[in-house]
Parts: C-alpha cells; structure tokens; sequence
C-alpha cells in the first residue's frame, strides 16, 4: 500500500515551483518498503502533471498513489502608488490623479488595466479613500488606496438661507416669484430647464435683478438625460450654451434632476452618477443639492400653508440652508406660499442669498 506524504492535488505557479512531499509504502508481510519506492513525473497537458509513485513486495506485487500537480498563475501582480500615500488639496482645487502602476509575474507591465474607484469631493472638504485594483489574466487580484484630504477653505455665511427654484420658468408663477422677491429684495437661484423665446425675457429679468440661473437641462427625462454620460452632458451644455448665447450669462452651477443622490439613474445607467459628478467638477461646474425640502414636489400639490411651514420649520441657524423649490405652471402654492417664506425666516434672524461661485453647495451623497 503507497500512502502520499501530503495532498493528492497541488497547485502551483510553475512547475519548478513544486516541491516533492514524496510517500511511504507498507507491505503485510515484508513491513516499511519506502526505501525501494519509485517516482515519475509525466506531463498530462500544458496545465496537469501527474507524479506516480510505486513500489513492490519481494513476492513481486505492485502498488501505486498518484498525485495530480496543477499549474496555475496563483501569484498577484504587484500595484504601487505613484506619488504620495497622502494628498492634500484645497477645496475646489483639481485632485491631478498621480495614478498607479502594476507588474505581474506572467503578465508583465499591467498598470493600463487599473481601475480607481473612489469619488474626491473638492466641494466637500473631508478625507477620501481612492482605491486602485488590478486583476492578473489569471484573476489574481491586487488593490491599494491613497488618502486624499481636501481643505476647508469656503464657508457659507450664518443663519443663510438660498431659496432655489427648479424646473422653471414659467409664464404664470415664475412671474409671481420674481414680483414677490423683488418686493423684499430677496435674491434667489433659478435652475432652470429648456425655454420658449417668450419666457426669455424672464430670464433676462432673473438676470437683471441680480438672482443666478443655474442648468437642471434641457431635458427633465431620466430616461433621457442619464442614458450616457454624453447625454447627460449634451443636455446640460445645449442649454447652458444657449442661454449664453441668448443673455450672455454663463452659468456655473447646476442641480442634477432628482439630485445627486437620485436613485432612478441606476436603472438607466448604473454607476453614472459617480462619472457625471467627476466629469462636472473637472469641469468646473459646481452642483447643488438641498438640505431643506418645500416638498412642493409631491404629487398631491400641497397648501402654501403646507410648504411654508415645510420651509420655515427645516431651516437651521448652524448651517447654510439651501431650499428645494420649484416654479413650474403647475407649483401655484409655491408662489402663495414665498412671502410667508421670507416673513418666518426674516423674524427668525435669517437672510437670504443667491447662489454664487464662493457658495458652498450642499451635496447629499452617491447612490448609484
Ligand atoms: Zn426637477
């Protein structure tokens, strides 16, 4: 009987990497006959070699034990940072990605097959992980990060409020929105969809009495707009380039339709928030979110009542509040509701701003 020292299958990088573990071999009558035992290794194909061991009794009887030797690329490339293991930028400052490279044993110089996940937000000052993963063509996979800390450098000012429009214009309650902000002298930030020749002189008015006009797009169709990275680009340079070319205001902000943290662009386009979110940024573009909801968007259409005490009763002193709005035909309670807006917040020692390129955005967060 042959007995293998070790197991019946091994898997090893290369062939010359095997290391002979060997048997013993016992006979009922002759005892221990290790000492006579014989091995050989044949070559089964380019990725199986087979080792045979034998031996025999002095009446002449044979046994074997066969043992399988796989080879198989079982050692991970190598990945290393280029430049610091800790970054520091300031806020709004372009992270420049120094990168990594990547050497593997088979595969040679694989650094074009890293692949970084991790997102920087330089609006948003904090710590941030990027990772760096490679994968060998034998699945050995090897990953490393980098820290990348982004510096506090804008703050907005106390008990500040932004009051933000979307969706808009429109001929009816954008008109009432202007007239009700004029009155107080109240500046606010539109972000606005596509526009008939007939609405561009609100934009010219908007413009005029000192609010900002960020894009939402063209289009408002998720279907749309977050099928592609390009069309989600399409839609918003088409209207950013046509409104500078009809007022010459050049927009630097948008809101994302649905916001940043939508989760509707996943079904149409998975990951795309984190590509659009990088791609606007390095832009130049920044995107608002809110941290304060008029819920004036709920299907049911809701009392101005109702909104403003959404409103006034979600702003904060300890931050700057920027409120989520909108001012299509159909948001008539937005507009009844705006002076009540201003009233609250006023007697409770807010002041309201429009949005401008020293704001700092409220971002919600990724879920795609
Ligand atoms: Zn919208």
């Amino acid at each position: 009987t042959v007995s293998l020292n070790g197991d019946a299958s091994v898997t090893v990088d290369r062939i010359e990497d095997y290391q002979e573990q060997g048997a013993s071999a016992l006979d009922n009558c002759d005892g221990d006959v290790t000492s006579g035992l014989t091995e050989r290794m044949d070559q089964v194909n380019d990725y199986t070699y087979q080792v045979t061991y034998q031996a025999s009794d002095k009446a002449g009887n044979t046994g074997t034990a066969v043992r399988q030797v796989i080879i198989r690329d079982v050692v991970a490339p190598e990945i290393s940072l280029k430049g610091e293991e800790t970054v520091t930028i300031k806020e709004r400052e372009k992270f420049e990605d120094p990168g990594a490279e990547a050497m593997d044993d088979r595969d040679g110089d694989i650094s074009d097959r890293i692949v970084r996940t991790g997102y920087v937000d330089i609006y948003r000052p904090g710590s941030y992980t990027v990772t760096y993963t490679v994968s060998d063509a034998g699945g050995n996979q090897a990953q490393t990060e980098r820290t990348v800390v982004v510096e506090q450098i804008y703050s907005n000012p106390k008990n500040s409020v932004y009051l933000t429009f979307d969706d808009g214009p429109s001929p009816d309650v954008t008109v009432q929105i202007l007239d009700t902000l004029a009155k107080n002298d109240v500046k606010a930030t539109f972000f606005i969809c596509d526009y008939s020749e007939s609405e561009l002189p609100l934009l010219k008015r908007m413009i005029a009495e000192g609010h900002t006009i960020g894009i939402h797009g063209y289009s408002h169709d998720y279907k749309t707009i977050y099928a592609s990275v390009d069309a989600f680009m399409d839609n918003i340079y088409n209207l950013k380039n046509k409104l500078k070319q009809d007022t010459g205001y050049d927009a630097f902000c948008i809101r994302f339709p649905g916001g940043s943290s939508n989760t509707v662009s996943k079904k149409y386009c998975p990951g795309i928030m984190t590509n659009l979110v990088q791609m606007m940024t390095d832009n130049g573009m920044m995107y608002v979110d809110w941290n304060v909801s008029s819920g004036d968007a709920s299907g049911k259409g809701l009392s101005a009542k109702k909104i403003a005490a959404n409103v006034c009763g979600g702003l904060k002193h300890d931050r700057g509040n920027i409120v989520l709005m909108h001012d299509t035909s159909a948001k008539q309670t937005t507009a009844d509701a705006l002076q009540k807006i201003i009233d609250c917040a006023k007697a409770d020692g807010y002041s309201f701003y429009p949005i401008t390129e020293d704001t700092v955005p409220v971002h919600q967060g990724l879920q795609n």
